[in-house]
């Protein structure tokens, strides 16, 4: 099978990568000369433009900063739509907003093309270990002919119900992370500050009901995960500048739906801070050094 792969950054480097050891026939390609190059030593062809990339391929798999760009590279007349061979398969697996996520894959439709949005959790790590997981939105039919593509990538592929809801899905989610890390951060702050030590209050709490994934395996206090990047000075990880996006998106999508989010809308404002701090390229959970008045 022939895939056209556009987007060879952090993320999309090692997935297109994985497709190739998989055995899939792919064609790269990005703006950055430097990352095309990468990804021909990693055993793809050398894509010279998004419509070479895409003209041959039965299956198109995008992974791209924002919905901006992921509106150009569809839609405009260079982009992949305009380009694609007929009964081709889109997968776009950017972290995007939900409008934009359906309108590009209502215009991809409209020229006859299956497309699902298939945002990805888990960082870099598991992009270059091929153990994502994929949230996809899209039309039953076209989630059955992504799967074997995602499989190569990650190992938990959910289908998320109509176009747009994987993005739903994974913004929901992050949502839900970046505030139950602040509230752990708060939570720890004030057991020491008022004399119970991390790893007393983490063996009481982590097997109590404030337990939580933010808790139990990436604790924003140094000590008892030793894994975590509170244990290496907060470098990520996850950094604050990707959950401030996701947070950002959330509050967008919330405001248009008028779902009200007030936790959603503070934890934006506090990882906001560490934008405005220039310590957003900390990891998410450095939040605690903001709570603990270290930032
Ligand atoms: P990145 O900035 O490293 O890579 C994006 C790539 O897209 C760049 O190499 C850029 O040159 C390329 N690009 C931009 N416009 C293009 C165009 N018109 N044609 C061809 N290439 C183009 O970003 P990343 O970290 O790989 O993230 C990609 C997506 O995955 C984002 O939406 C991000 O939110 C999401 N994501 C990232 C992580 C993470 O930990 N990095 C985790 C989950 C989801």
């Amino acid at each position: 099978m022939k895939v056209g792969f556009i987007g060879l950054g952090n993320m999309g480097g090692p997935m297109a990568a994985n497709l190739a050891k998989a055995g899939f026939d792919v064609t790269a390609t990005d703006l950055s000369i430097g990352a095309v190059d990468r990804a021909v030593e990693a055993g793809c062809r050398r894509g010279e433009s998004v419509a070479a990339t895409v003209s041959d391929a039965d299956v198109v798999v995008s992974m791209l900063p924002a919905g901006a760009h992921v509106r150009s590279v569809y839609t405009e007349s260079y982009g992949v739509i305009a380009n694609a061979k007929a009964g081709a398969l889109f997968i776009d697996s950017s972290t995007i907003d939900v409008d934009s996520a359906r309108d590009v894959v209502s215009a991809a439709s409209e020229k006859g093309f299956a497309m699902v949005d298939a945002p990805v959790s888990g960082g870099v790590a598991a992009a270059a270990g091929g153990s994502l997981t994929f949230m996809v939105g899209g039309e039953a039919g076209a989630f059955e002919r992504a799967k074997p593509v995602l499989e190569k990538m990650g190992r938990n592929i959910f289908h998320a119900g109509a176009a747009g809801n994987g993005q739903v899905a994974k913004i929901a989610n992050n949502m839900l992370l970046g505030i139950t890390m602040i509230a752990t951060s708060e939570a720890f702050n004030l057991a020491e500050k008022l004399g119970l030590d991390a790893q007393t209050f983490f063996d009481i709490s982590s097997t109590a009901s404030g337990q939580s994934w933010s808790m139990t395996s990436y604790c924003p206090a140094p000590g008892p995960v030793p894994g975590a990047p509170s244990n290496r000075d907060y470098q990520p990880g996850f950094a604050a500048a990707m959950m401030l996006k996701d947070m950002r998106l959330a509050q967008e999508a919330a405001h248009k739906a008028k779902a009200a989010t007030p936790l959603g809308a503070q934890a934006e404002a506090l990882y906001a801070l560490m934008e405005s701090a220039g310590k957003d390229d900390l990891d998410f959970s450095g939040v605690m050094k903001l709570i603990r008045g270290d930032l």
